[in-house]
């Protein structure tokens, strides 16, 4: 049984073919620059590679791109479309309307339309994704994973903004969260690997990459995270600012002569890392240039980790304990000094790191906090696109 994951954005489409017999990949790849010449697909399988370069005008041909290095003799991994059961495909934002993954229909498609306005750049990518597969693919079943949908159990406390209730009446302005594919994926895990199977657990997940965000969750359902209408608000990242006081947009329009979206254009795309630091959005040339002596690099991962950590003490109040801190995504998989400076000063939580432990784990399971650690403290590498299969062969009841 065989599914493929697609993750389409504006100008690139990313995929995975795996095996649901032994959860293998069986090839992957992204192409490049659709609609934008100089296109490119870069496709892995196995232990082999092959690229192509060729201008690629939409999705649809994207697609077909895809299908054919799929099936290449040399390259690819399957002799007929046929053999693929299923796509799954990422879907940013489910709104309220979608609490679990679903067969995609045409009232689906409708609904991922109508929240285009709450995921302006995603939801028209997704669905281009969606429009290109069934183009090609016309009698193949599809699932739609919403990167919101494990949100959806926050209590109304969680979710609702301090502003006028008929805003969330009239135009659906809450905190929807999002990262929730993986918020699931590892608090589950951790669940099971934890001893929590059964037992109530109050359990902290940092998705640490490129974007971050945090979940809080209690026996596995989640009743808080950081991200909130938009992806832009909680924790510091590699290029979002996260939480700012709402009047910084209109100061900084007048003081910059920038208009409203401009603003918000470069909190999303200026900031975090990259802005304070002026190094980098990405976490290993802020450490290099750190380690060299810059003083605002040093100043950055100080405020970085300080956010989170502010993050984790709210997340213990809110759930009136905590038993986990788990650690997923690039920075938290494979970034120990930053997993130390995030846990610094939580030993009055309970929380005592083993050195040892933390310095030697990257990119697999384990705990890295010491025997006597109230609090359980592990690295939980993610598995988003095991995590769309998953649901994907489960809906098609196969
Ligand atoms: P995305 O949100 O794009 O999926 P990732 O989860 O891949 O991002 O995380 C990217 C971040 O992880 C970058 O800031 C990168 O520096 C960091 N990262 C990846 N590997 C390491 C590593 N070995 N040490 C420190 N940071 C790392």
């Amino acid at each position: 049984m065989k599914i493929l994951i697609i993750n389409a954005g504006s100008s690139s489409l990313k995929y995975q073919l795996i095996d649901m017999t032994d959860e293998s990949i069986l090839a992957k790849g992204i192409v490049e620059r659709i609609g934008i010449p100089g296109g490119k697909l870069c496709h892995s399988f196995g232990d082999g590679k092959f690229t192509l370069d060729k201008d690629i005008r939409d999705h649809t041909q994207a697609m077909g791109v895809v299908l054919e290095a799929l099936l290449d003799e040399d390259h690819g991994a399957i002799s007929s479309i046929s053999e693929i059961a299923a796509v799954g495909h990422r879907v940013l934002h489910g709104g309220e309307k979608f609490t679990a993954s679903c067969i995609i229909t045409q009232p689906v498609i409708d609904a991922i339309e109508e929240y285009i306005p709450l995921g302006p750049l995603h939801n028209p990518a997704n669905l281009m994704g969606i429009r290109a597969c069934q183009a090609v693919m016309p009698n193949t079943p599809m699932v739609a994973v919403f990167d919101t949908a494990f949100h959806q159990t926050m209590p109304k406390k969680a979710y609702l903004y301090g502003v006028p209730y008929e805003f969330y009446k009239k135009h659906h302005i809450r905190r929807y969260g999002f990262h929730g594919t993986s918020h699931r994926f590892v608090s589950a895990r951790a669940v099971e690997l934890l001893g929590f199977t059964g037992k109530e657990s109050k359990i902290v997940v940092c998705h640490l990459g490129n974007g971050s965000s945090l979940s809080a969750c209690v026996n596995g359902k989640c009743v808080d995270t950081s991200m909130g209408l938009t992806p832009l608000e909680g924790v510091l990242m590699g290029t979002r600012s996260g939480d700012v006081d709402p009047a910084i947009v209109e100061y900084i329009a007048d003081s910059e002569h920038m208009t409203v979206g401009e603003v918000v254009n470069f909190l999303n795309k200026k900031s975090g890392l990259l802005g304070l630091s002026g190094v980098s959005s990405d976490m290993r040339d802020v450490w290099a240039a750190a380690n060299a002596g810059n003083e605002m690099a040093k100043i950055t991962i100080d405020i970085w980790a300080y956010r989170i950590r502010k993050y984790i003490g709210a997340y213990a109040a809110a759930m009136g304990g905590l038993d986990a801190i788990v650690f997923t995504a690039g920075i938290g998989e494979n970034d120990c000094r930053a997993r130390a400076l995030i846990l610094e000063g939580l030993e009055f939580l309970g929380v005592k790191l083993d050195p040892a432990a933390n310095d030697s784990t990257r990119a697999a399971e384990g705990p890295i906090s010491a025997p006597d650690s109230t609090v359980q403290v592990w690295v939980i590498p993610t598995n988003e696109e095991i995590s769309i299969a998953r649901d994907t062969l489960e809906l098609i009841g196969k």
